[in-house]
Parts: C-alpha cells; structure tokens; sequence
C-alpha cells in the first residue's frame, strides 16, 4: 500500500483487513435505499477494541473521516460514505464475539459487530429472551442497533434499544475507550454517558460493545391476524386488549390493506389469512412467562368481546409455530414489496397512539387531493405510536414525475405530524436523508445543545460529518 494512512491502517489491522479494492469496498458503499451513491477511500475492518482504538487514532492524526458501519440495513444515510472518496468505512463486521452471558444478573456482553439474530440465539441457549427484533434482524448488528435506538416489533412491551442498554463500551474521537460496560441497574454516578451514545448515529464515538437486558423467555405465545374497517379501531382495539390482558400483548402492527396487497402480489407463497379483504390488519402477538397460563384462551375470550363491540370484523389465530412465521412473513416482506411495486417515498413519523386516526385520515385526504392516484402503503407499529407512512407511485403512473414531488409531499406529511405533536423519524434516525427536515421541524435550542455535544466529543468532525448535523 503506497498511501501512508492505508499502509498504518494495515500496521494495525492486518493486510486481509483493509480492503482498498473498488470490487471489495462497493458493497460498503452503497446505501440499503440506494438513494446515495458514495465511494470508500478504504475499508478497514478490525478485529477488537485494541484496534479500533488505535485505526480511530490513526485516522485523526491524517484527518481522515470515519464512517463507522454495522450490517449497513439502516435507512437513513447515515452508515455509507459520501461520493468524496476521501472516508474511510470502519467496519465492526469482525468484531462478532459473545463475551458473556449471565443469567442471573440477567445480562448478555457482545460487540458491536454481532449480527441480531445472533444475540436472540445466544440469550435463547441460556433460556433467556433478548426481545429486540426486526426485519433487518438477519444482517443488523447490536453496534448499529444502539447507535440507532432502534426500535420494531417488541417496543410496545420491552421498549427500543435504549431501554435494553445497561452498558455501553465506545472509542472516543481522541482514541480513547470510555468503558462503561455494566450490568447494573442503577447507577447516578453524574451525567449518563451510555444514553448520549445510543441513538447518536456513529457521530460522537465508536461503540465496541454492549451490555444488555434479557428477560425471561416467554412459556406460550399466540400470535393472531384480524381484520377491521379503520384505523380508529385498532387504535380502540389495542386499548381494549391491553385492559383485558395487560402486558401479555407483545406486538401490535397496523397493516393497510395497500400494503398486505403488494405483499400479496409480489412474494412468492403468500396468502391472505383472512377469508376477505379488510381495509385494516392488525397482526399481534401475546406472550406469558409464567406456564401454564391458558394465554390463548384469554386471547380468545379478549377478542371475542371485541368482535362482540363491532371493533373487530375477523381473526385468524395460528395454531403453529409454522404458522405464526407466515403470519409474520407477511409482515416483515412489505417493505420488499413495495420495492418490487415501483417508485415510493417514504416516512418513519410517530404521534401520540390516541392521534393516529387523524393522522391518517388528515394526511391520507390532503394527500389523495393533492396528488391523484397516489397510494398509501400504510403499517407500522401502531402500540408505539410508530407509522411508516409510505406511498407507492400511482399505478402505471412515471417514477420520476411521483419522486420529483418528494420534498412536497414530505412537507405535507411532516406538517400533519408537527400539527398533532410527533415526530419525523421515529425510528430509523437522522443520517443524511432526513437531515434538511430534521433542521426544519426540530426545536433550535435542542439542535443548538447537539452542536455543542458534538465539538464537546469530537472537536475533529472525525465521526460521520455531515450526517445528523451539518458541518461546522
Ligand atoms: C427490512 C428492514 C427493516 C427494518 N426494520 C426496522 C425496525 O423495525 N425498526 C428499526 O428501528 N429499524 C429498522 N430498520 C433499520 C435498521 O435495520 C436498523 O436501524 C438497524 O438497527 C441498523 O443496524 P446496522 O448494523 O445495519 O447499522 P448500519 O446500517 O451499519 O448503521 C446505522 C447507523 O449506525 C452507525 N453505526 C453502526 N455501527 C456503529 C457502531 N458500532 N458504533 C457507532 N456507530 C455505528 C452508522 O454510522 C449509521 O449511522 C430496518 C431496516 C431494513 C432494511
């Protein structure tokens, strides 16, 4: 390697470690969405804590910008380069280890590079849960998950990943590591420096590993597919069930019908659970930690009374595990779908569970007014108060003419959003693609104490420049 950083990079990581090659290093640079085109000045992927340390250094003394990177499933921008070609990628790929899991303290310690499903398993062979869980699970890993809060199908019961971080371990812009890694539940020893790196999307430091909650594993489960007319009643229907099974209620994901359609179209074995085609779907999942609990006659019981208050119009309960998979496969392929669909745009909004109703209905008419034949690819994680407001291009109609009015139609939704007191990314974050509506919609004094946070931590702009706050 002629290039001194990349031949020091090298020094340290190994040569199989760094990869310079555009061949190798495209597939980093490229965003899930493809909405960013960029370019690596190289890959460096290193193996522990030691290393990232000494690469971070390495690269502050060059003044070469990091861009940390998990499973590179996020879908804000924020984990691929820019088309500068001067970032250096550091991926956390190698750094894949359980160090522990302790199922009395009720605690897993992992790196940051260990894939989701991975820690799901490791907590399930101690016979333990560790319930964060979403689509990208397969490819995500608990570094990314941290640095983006994120959130998906348990947030209703167990909360997103802040909730479950009890301790955090991060490379600090000077190369230093901040070890904060700990199984305690309660610590007021000053400022909590966990929560400020979890959520800070790879622009405040590097996180290397990660102490985490499990729970116990739930005994029975019941997972169900319903069916109804509205939006409102689902809001009505969780209210109902939450008061008729308390805690028990896991997971409660709003399908519209557009959306369960394009599933249906587009992935291969897919059927409608439901013997008609309701406008709304709610699948939800019930699960007790204590046996036996007879959780699926509660279930039943619970939404038999909402059928019996016209809330509900049909349910499909699984009566395997096998069948509860297809039911979440449905789920978990919409955003496939509506890939395969054609041209969308795109929201992650959340607002208050009671205001979700008029957020639709609200947008859903300024919209259809606005730009006929549009259609809304509705679902999301109603219990959390989370939509993913997407819309397809109307049918048959031309890709470019429907995204040249994104920023528009963003515009109308964030409005409708601001107007009922939520926010614009609920979930997936900031990074580069939210960044503009970010500066618009939030409070300046919060932005004000970000920047401060930022040149506080990383005085270089080492970390992810540009993405959640513009550069200096
Ligand atoms: C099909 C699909 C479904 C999804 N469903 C959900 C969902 O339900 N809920 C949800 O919240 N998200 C969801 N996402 C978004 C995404 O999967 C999550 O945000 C995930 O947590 C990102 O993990 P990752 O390892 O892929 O991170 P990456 O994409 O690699 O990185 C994401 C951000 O974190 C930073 N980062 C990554 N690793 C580190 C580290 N070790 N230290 C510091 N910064 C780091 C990056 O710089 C970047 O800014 C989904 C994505 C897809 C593709």
């Amino acid at each position: 390697l002629t290039d001194p950083l990349l031949a020091s990079l090298a020094a340290i990581v190994g040569d199989a470690g760094v990869l310079v090659d555009e061949r190798d290093t495209a597939p980093y640079a490229r965003d899930w969405r493809g909405r960013l085109p960029g370019r690596a000045r190289a890959v460096v992927r290193p193996a522990s804590t030691r290393h990232v340390s000494e690469v971070v250094r390495a690269c502050g003394r060059a003044n070469v910008p990091i861009v940390p990177q998990g499973g590179n499933t996020g879908l804000a921008g924020g984990s691929t380069p820019d088309a500068s070609g001067r970032e250096v990628v550091l991926s956390l790929a190698r750094m894949n280890r359980i160090r522990t899991v302790d199922p009395v303290d009720n605690t897993m310690t992992a790196e940051a590079g260990v894939i989701l499903a991975h820690a799901q398993e490791a907590a399930a062979a101690h016979d333990r849960l560790f319930p964060l869980s979403l689509a990208a699970e397969g490819s995500a890993t608990l570094g990314g998950n941290l640095a983006t809060n994120a959130g998906g199908e348990q947030v209703l019961r167990y909360g997103s990943a802040r909730a479950l971080t009890l301790g955090i371990e991060v490379v600090l812009a000077d190369g230093r590591v901040l070890d904060a890694l700990s199984p305690l539940r309660k610590d007021n020893t000053g400022y909590d420096l966990r929560d400020l790196f979890v959520g800070s999307e790879g622009t405040l430091g590097v996180i290397t590993a990660a102490t985490l909650q499990l729970f116990p594993r739930p005994r029975e489960q019941v997972t169900a597919w319903i069916g109804l007319d509205s939006a409102a009643g689902a809001v009505r229907l969780l209210s109902e069930l939450r008061a008729a099974l308390g805690e028990r209620v896991s997971a409660f994901e709003l399908i519209s019908r557009e959306a369960l359609a394009q599933v249906l179209r587009h992935v291969e074995g897919t059927r409608d659970p439901l013997a008609r085609p309701w406008p709304w779907a709610v699948l939800a999942e019930f699960g007790d930690t204590s046996a036996p609990a007879d959780l699926r006659g509660a279930v039943e019981r619970a939404l038999a009374d909402a059928i019996e208050l016209g809330i509900v119009r049909d349910v499909a309960l699984a009566s395997s595990e096998a069948q509860a998979a297809a039911l979440w496969h449905l789920r978990d392929h919409i955003p496939e779908a509506q890939t395969r669909e054609g041209a969308s745009i795109k929201h992650d909004i959340s607002v208050p569970v009671s205001r979700i109703p008029e957020l639709i209905d609200r947008a859903g008419e300024e919209l259809l007014r606005r730009f006929p034949g549009v259609r809304l690819c509705t679902f999301g994680h109603v219990g959390d108060g989370n939509l993913h407001y997407n819309l397809s291009v109307p049918a048959g109609g031309d890709a470019g003419a429907f995204l040249a009015q994104e920023d528009t139609i963003h515009a109308v939704v964030y409005a409708h959003v601001q107007a009922l007191g939520g926010s614009i990314s609920a979930e997936h974050g900031i990074g580069r693609l939210k960044q503009a509506d970010f500066l618009r919609f939030k409070d300046p004094v919060a932005v004000d104490v970000m920047r401060a946070v930022k040149r506080a931590l990383d005085p270089q702009g080492l970390f992810n420049p540009g993405r959640v706050l513009p550069r200096d």
